[in-house]
């Protein structure tokens, strides 16, 4: 309780009502606050005139409203249009917000705005106009001095100008130094306090851009902390592991023939090796701590599923983490067919499972009644307990921390552990990133996988593309679109494919059974569109990203894939491997948009070369370096804010050389200092934690 009013206090500055909706987004420190960091930042030296913008650009301009009107669609419920019109004295220009009602309560006829957002074509019945589409805005107020000026994320209801306002209160207060000095000293960082200053308010455009190109001092700090504080707790983890003893499962012939009897299909040379090394290393006291890493439709899946039967015909109880709920419940689906053959129940356990359910699912997992589990985050939650839990597989790791990882991990005593992952990552680094495991590898494609044709198109050919898709579909094949993730936002990304859901819908695919996927969606939305399209009651599906990694679509044939150049490489590679899964030739047609560069058109090309997604992953690498090629959403979601350990890599090692040092006494620290970072790694562990039960 005392603790609770300390942390209140730390906002005195604030009124009570400000106070509560910090509170109400979990940020109960000034910390909490300052880790919020900037959006972006907006240059208001480079305010665009209205009179010369260019369609696809990102712009901010200002301007006073002279005009708005909001509109619901009669047809259909929930569609809303604000428009309004702009001038700033020489142009004008219409901005436009779908969706989005509140907008009108906040836009007044006759007071100035800045608008941040892209430019686009828009046509209308008397020719074509430039408009801007969901900007996002301030009022403009002449007080304000600041020439660069930070965005951010709204919290609650405070729009970026008040938490910029509150943000400039909490950097007056004292703000404490955690790391030991002699971290500071030798590498030559500046302090906390100071890095926070630096990030939120850039003095000059110079500071800016090192801030952007991450050669910012402060920046480098917030990296090398990051990867600091994951160092520390890996390496701790790392050495509790170890010491300890895993229980052997054991080898048995009449299991040994139950499992080659529930085979689904003849595993290839490739799956029967690794195969061989899970048993070889699970068949022993040894714990085992494994990434399996192996191209998308490697076939990674059925390696898991066997240890896991194997494991319960020994009487233990085995774990399959997947990053989705969608993705979960596929690999539920599959489990359960094989693991009926053995007589076996599996349990799927996820958020969204019904109480009544689900108290009847905890109950037989902690009686030991079911053996196969499968689900989401949801296997790591307090609640959950494991009777005697000895094998524990996290597939698509990179989805998860650190942490979440080690959360299933310490449900068991000390069960073994395997790590799947479609993305290479050499050795070394894997050394670095997950402390010293142990590597399989698959490196060959099972039979029924058939290749995928990948071409490159541009806008002009749309009517070309759009006839092929006819064609698939009359061949009753299945069809995705896909667009990408736009900035920061996902309703930016959501209303792309809505838009075009529509337009397919009404027009072009009239005739056709069109579905649509998006991150805005619940998941009993988002599940009832995959089953529709796993029962090809779908012909054509829209999608967001959220169809990423893992989704099997076996009848899916062609994938298009809209702005391609806006994924990395591997994503793309990622993304192609949905199709052709069912053993017909597949194609993938990467559609580019008109400004898209020579250079990115031929990053695009090696994917129309090579099917390989370790050549892939090489030849990016060659391109763009290291860093570019596995984006931080490659590491663990919400594992790292600053770091990506691939581009910091020296920083990675050098952050793991402290931790180590610090670990084995060889740097010593004073009382103070020892205190604080223990303080700060607690913390750093707890938000962590926080972080993982939301999800
Ligand atoms: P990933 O490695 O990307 O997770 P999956 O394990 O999901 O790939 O396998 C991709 C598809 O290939 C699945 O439909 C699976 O049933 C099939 N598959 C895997 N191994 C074989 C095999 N040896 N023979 C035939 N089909 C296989
Ligand atoms: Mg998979």
């Amino acid at each position: 309780m005392e603790k609770e009013e300390n942390k209140k206090e730390e906002f005195y500055f604030l009124t009570s009502r400000q106070k509560n909706i910090l509170l109400k987004d979990g940020i109960e420190s000034l910390n909490d606050l300052l880790y919020r960091f900037p959006l972006r930042y907006e240059n208001r030296g480079g305010i665009r005139s209205l009179l010369d913008l260019k369609e696809g650009e990102f712009v901010t301009v200002k301007g006073k409203v002279i005009g708005a009107k909001g509109r619901r669609s009669f047809k259909k419920r929930n569609f809303h249009l604000f428009e309004s019109l702009i001038t700033d004295g020489y142009g004008n220009l219409h901005i436009v917000w779908f969706n989005q009602p509140w907008v009108e309560q906040k836009i007044e006829i006759g007071k100035s705005y800045y608008f941040f957002g892209r430019v686009s074509l828009f046509s209308t019945k008397s020719g074509v106009r430039l408009q801007m589409e969901n900007p996002e805005f301030e009022e403009y107020s002449s007080e304000e001095h600041l020439k660069i000026v930070p965005v951010y994320k709204k919290i609650g209801i405070l729009s970026s100008k008040s938490v910029r306002e509150i943000v400039l209160k909490a950097l007056k207060e004292r703000i404490d130094e955690f790391l030991p000095e002699e971290i500071l000293k030798k590498e030559s960082f500046i302090s906390l306090k100071e890095s926070f200053l630096k990030v939120h308010f850039p003095e000059d455009e110079k500071a800016l851009d090192e801030i952007n190109s991450r050669e910012s001092i402060a920046i480098k700090r917030f990296v090398f902390q990051e990867l600091f504080a994951f160092e520390m707790m890996m390496l701790k983890e790392n050495i509790s592991r170890k010491r300890e003893k895993a229980k052997a499962i054991r080898k048995n012939p009449e299991i040994g023939n139950i499992l080659r009897k529930i085979l689904p299909f003849e595993l290839t040379r490739s799956q029967k090796r690794v195969f061989r090394e899970v048993v070889d290393n699970c068949s022993s006291d040894s714990p085992m701590y494994r990434l399996l890493q192996g191209d998308v439709g490697s076939g990674k899946t059925i390696i898991a599923f066997l240890t896991m039967i194997w494991c319960a015909l020994d009487g233990y109880q085995s774990a399959f983490m997947a990053p989705t709920e969608t993705l979960a419940k596929q690999v539920y689906e599959r489990l359960k067919e094989i693991a009926s053959k053995a007589q076996l129940d599996v349990a799927f356990l996820i958020s969204s499972t019904k109480q009544s359910e689900k108290k009847e699912i905890l109950k037989k997992i902690k009686e030991g009644e079911i053996k196969l589990i499968v689900g989401t985050h949801a296997l790591i939650q307090e609640k959950v307990e494991y009777s005697n839990l000895n094998f524990v597989v996290i597939d698509e790791q990179h989805r998860f921390g650190v942490l979440q990882r080690d959360a299933l991990f310490k449900k068991g005593n000390n069960p073994h552990l395997l790590l799947m992952s479609a993305t290479p990552i050499p050795r070394s680094i894997a050394l670095t990133v997950f402390g010293d495991l142990d590597i399989s590898v698959l490196d060959e494609m099972p039979p029924n996988k058939a290749k995928v044709v990948t071409a490159i198109r541009g806008d002009y050919s749309r009517q070309k593309v759009e006839l092929f898709l006819k064609r698939e579909m009359d061949l009753k094949k299945q069809v995705l679109v896909v667009f990408p993730l736009i900035e920061e936002s996902d309703s930016l990304d959501c209303d792309a494919a809505i838009s075009a859901y529509e337009r397919f819908k009404k027009g072009i695919f009239k005739n056709y059974k069109i579905g649509l996927i998006h991150g805005r969606m619940s998941n009993s939305e988002k599940d009832e569109v995959m089953d529709k399209m796993r029962k090809k009651e779908l012909d054509l599906l829209v999608a967001t990203t959220v169809i990423e990694v893992g989704i099997d679509l076996p009848d899916a044939t062609v994938i298009v894939i809209e702005n391609a150049e806006r994924f990395g490489l591997a994503q793309l590679h990622q993304l192609r491997g949905r199709v052709g899964r069912g053993g017909e030739k597949g194609y993938c047609i990467l559609m580019v948009s008109k400004e898209t560069s020579r250079s990115a058109e031929n990053r695009l090309r090696i994917l129309t070369e090579t099917d390989d997604g370790f050549k892939v992953a090489e030849e990016d690498l060659k391109l763009r370096g290291v860093g570019e090629v596995f984006g931080t959403r490659q590491w663990g979601e919400g594992e790292f804010h600053f770091a990506n350990p691939l581009k910091d890599m020296k920083m990675l090692e050098s952050a793991r050389n402290w931790a180590r040092k610090i670990l084995e006494k060889e740097v010593k620290l004073n009382k103070e200092e020892e205190e604080k970072l223990r303080d700060f790694l607690k913390e750093y562990s707890e938000k962590k934690i926080r972080f993982l039960r939301a999800g």
